[in-house]
């Protein structure tokens, strides 16, 4: 099935079938309107990225209604130029207007179940829940979240450059050599090469050198990276819109043998959750397989976070492979496999890939080679 694998001459994202997708959905779970304020759950649904502020901006999805997108009126321009903007009714409301009123007008008096996105304000949702009193409230995350888990081949190709991306700027990164500079300088290097290399943004780059790697999310700082140092590069932004997140782990100057050993366990790990993914197997299952080298190592207490996320348009999300996930992956789902070991006071080791479960089976979207490199 070429088209599965050919993402670069699949057609661009549909927004009206995205929109009729969630509206259908919607309907099968029994909810009237479908309720999303600014959020990548906008972005997948119109296209439009505006900014979450004071001012109400909603869409309204519900079955058998066209969707609306209330807008600020001074936003309407904006919104005007969404890619998605056709596949909606857009309205204005003026300052001193009351947009929940108007929410509640489009939702109309029969809507009894409404479902609100995961990102929605609190602010927003309190004076609409007021303004819909006899309505209940419940996350629209779990209808939207297995719509955007299924990666058309557009949004696996966008994934793919993103992650080629990444790929080019850590080996630019390797070749300057990492001796002598503080984990800051490297973390603010790093960001220029992913946008040197085509991200729009950098979000994102751990540095973390010694014993700082045993913390996973480190926050780079003043320490000079120095000879004998293992250390843990963990960095992503964002591609036309899609997410990278990758992790290396390197040694500058020849690494002691334990170094050696413990990252050989985690690539080890690594490669048999890779091995494990098809169709059907659960989130937990991929998880266990990752967790079971590292368990049967002798270092189950210090590998103690989930061994991936999905990713897409937001850098985390479903589906996750944790412990306790019976859903089972499908066809277009996206998602990282980072399993790691931390050692207190010592230094840490994490590989991350993004992998994506296409019709001809687990592919990876990281290249850059998963053996413990020497770096100077
Ligand atoms: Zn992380
Ligand atoms: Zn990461
Ligand atoms: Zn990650």
């Amino acid at each position: 099935m070429p088209a599965m694998t050919n993402g670069e001459r699949a057609p661009a994202p549909d927004y009206g079938a995205r929109l009729a997708r969630a509206a259908a959905a919607a309907e099968t779970a029994g909810v009237d309107a479908v309720v999303v304020g600014p959020s990548q759950d906008m972005v997948y649904l119109t296209g439009y990225e505006p900014l979450p502020l004071e001012r109400l901006t909603a869409l309204v999805v519900s079955a058998g209604a066209q969707p609306v997108l209330v807008v600020p009126e001074l936003e309407r321009p904006g919104a005007l130029l969404a890619p998605g903007a056709p596949a909606v009714e857009i309205t204005g409301w003026r300052d001193g207007g009351d947009p929940y009123h108007e929410v509640a007008r489009i939702v109309g008096p029969a809507a009894h179940r409404l479902a609100v996105g995961d990102q929605l304000w609190a602010s927003h949702l309190l004076r609409l829940e007021r303004e819909l009193a006899d309505a209940e409230f419940e996350a629209a995350g779990p209808l939207l979240s297995v719509l955007r888990a299924r990666k058309d081949p557009w949004e696996i190709a966008a994934l793919a450059r993103a992650g080629a991306a990444a790929d080019a700027a850590f080996e630019r990164l390797l070749a300057e050599g990492l001796e002598g500079r503080t984990e800051r300088e490297v973390a603010l290097a790093l960001a220029a090469l992913l946008v040197a290399e085509g991200h729009q943004t950098a979000d994102f780059t751990i540095v973390a050198s010694g014993p700082n790697g045993a913390s996973p999310h480190h926050e780079p700082g003043d320490r000079r990276i120095a000879a004998g140092d293992v250390v843990v590069l963990d960095f992503g932004g964002k591609l036309d819109g899609y997410c990278s997140d990758m992790t290396r782990t390197v040694s500058v100057g020849e690494p002691a043998a334990d170094v050696k050993a413990t990252h050989q366990i985690v690539r080890e790990a690594q490669q048999r959750a890779f091995e494990a993914i098809a169709p059907g197997v659960t989130g937990e299952e991929a998880d266990r397989a990752a967790r079971d080298v590292i368990d049967a190592a002798g270092y189950g207490e210090a590998f103690f976070h989930r061994t991936g996320h999905g990713i897409g348009l937001d850098v985390h999300e479903e589906p996750y492979l944790v412990a306790g996930n019976s859903h089972p992956l499908e066809i277009g789902n996206c998602f990282s496999i980072e399993p790691g070991i931390y050692l207190e006071g010592r230094y840490g080791v994490r590989i991350e890939d993004i992998v994506a479960l296409t019709g001809d089976g687990a592919r990876r979207l990281n290249e850059a080679p998963r053996d413990l490199l020497v770096v100077g």
